[in-house]
Formats: C-alpha cells, sequence, structure tokens
C-alpha cells in the first residue's frame, strides 16, 4: 500500500468532523511530500530539532501539530514553527509557551494533555487535577495562547475495554470543562485522541483528531 492510499483508506472511515494528523516522526522529508501530495495538510511531529529540519524544506500552507514531550528549553524554538502544541502537559509548560508566543509575537494553539495511561512514563495532567486547576482560574489569564482542547494517549495494550475506558474518561473530562470553566471558551472543542491501532475506539468516544502514523508511513526505523 501506498501512502496515499493509506490516507485515502483512512480519510474514508472518518466520521464528519474528524480530521487526521498526519505522525511523521522518525520519516524522511519525502515520505511528508508524498502525503501532501495526496492532500493531507496537518502533520505531527514530535521531536524539536527534527521539526526544525522539516518544517523549511515543505509547502508552507501545512498546519504543524507538536504531540511530543515539550523540553522548556526547546519552547522558543517550537513556538515559531508550529500552529498547535498538543502536549501542554504542566502549567509551568503552559505559561512558558505563552510567554514564547508573546515574544515570537505569535498566537499558539494549545492542547492539555490529559494522563489516562495506566503507564508511568506517559505524562499529562491527570483529570481531577485539570479540572481544579481550571476551576481555580490557573488556566486563565493567557495572552498569546488559545486553549483548544485535550489530547490524550490511552494505554499501550491489546485490552480494548481498558483503552474504551481510557478514552471515556477523556470525554467526560471534557465535557465537564467544556460546561464549567471552559464554557466561555469557544475555541474549547477540540479532543485529539487515537492512534494506528485505537483510533476506532476512540472516534466513538467523541475524538475530533486523530494522530495517525504507522498505518500511514509504515513501521518508524528508530
Ligand atoms: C507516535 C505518536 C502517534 C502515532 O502513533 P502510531 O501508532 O504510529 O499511529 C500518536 N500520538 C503521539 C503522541 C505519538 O507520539
Amino acid at each position: 500500500m501506498s501512502i496515499s492510499n493509506n490516507i485515502k483508506e483512512i480519510e474514508a472511515q472518518l466520521p464528519q468532523g474528524v480530521r487526521l494528523v498526519a505522525v511523521s516522526k522518525f520519516h524522511p522529508v519525502e515520505a511528508l511530500e508524498q502525503a501532501y501530495k495526496a492532500g493531507q495538510r496537518v502533520f505531527g511531529e514530535s521531536r524539536a530539532q527534527e521539526l526544525v529540519v522539516k518544517v523549511p524544506q515543505l509547502p508552507n500552507d501545512i498546519e504543524w501539530h507538536f504531540i511530543g514531550h515539550l523540553q522548556t528549553n526547546k519552547a522558543r524554538q517550537v513556538v515559531q514553527y508550529v500552529n498547535v502544541i498538543e502536549s501542554v502537559d504542566s502549567l509551568k509548560l503552559l505559561r512558558l509557551i505563552d510567554a514564547e508566543a508573546a515574544r515570537a509575537d505569535r498566537t499558539i494553539d494549545v492542547l492539555l494533555q490529559l494522563h489516562v495511561a495506566q503507564e508511568e512514563a506517559k505524562s499529562g495532567f491527570l483529570p481531577k487535577e485539570l479540572l481544579e486547576c481550571a476551576a481555580k482560574g490557573e488556566l486563565d489569564g493567557l495572552t498569546n495562547t488559545r486553549i483548544c482542547g485535550l489530547m490524550a494517549m490511552a494505554t499501550f495494550t491489546d485490552d480494548e475495554e481498558q483503552i474504551d475506558s481510557e478514552f471515556a474518561t477523556v470525554k467526560e473530562t471534557f465535557d465537564a470543562l467544556k460546561g464549567g470553566a471552559m464554557s466561555g471558551n469557544s475555541n474549547f472543542k477540540e479532543i485529539s485522541m487515537g492512534m494506528s491501532d485505537d483510533w476506532h475506539i476512540a472516534v466513538k468516544h467523541g475524538s475530533t483528531l486523530v494522530r495517525i502514523g504507522t498505518a500511514i508511513f509504515g513501521a518508524r526505523e528508530y
């Protein structure tokens, strides 16, 4: 299967209103160009050093999403290259991104990363913790950052019931914020969840962005 066919096949199955983020990390620029030729315009990268090399080599109507753990010393650089940072996993990082975006005279869309997986290695806000932060007004007062929703990853497992329940938790947390502390924020509408192996489950729970790498580009060579 070609990259182009893979994209078409996934797009044909995505419900209306769900956008595909082509996760191109570890794949060469030529692979991204093939996806671009197939009409793909949203790409996800997870490493700053790779992002800054790829962006200038590709057309400028691409919407770039940063989806990896963002180290604070890379925030200044990443803010200049992306439209969306999906992986905001702490208040400290949120405020830093806002400051760097102001400094660069840009507005950055961000998603807050929710930790729902049963894996210590994954980062993000715990649902309860995020609801408390929001209720206390700790997400307010940003000038150059728009909080557009939540991002999450399910546990890496074959247990579909577990994945199902984790995505359900994300949707519940989103709804609680949307109906509560975020009710005045019309930008707050995205739920980024679902990867190559679990996006069918994610869209059942209201995902609006699926982040798919392997099913488009094949296996990554690290
Ligand atoms: C790599 C990655 C993906 C894509 O994973 P695949 O299984 O290759 O589809 C999605 N989200 C994040 C945060 C990633 O790091």
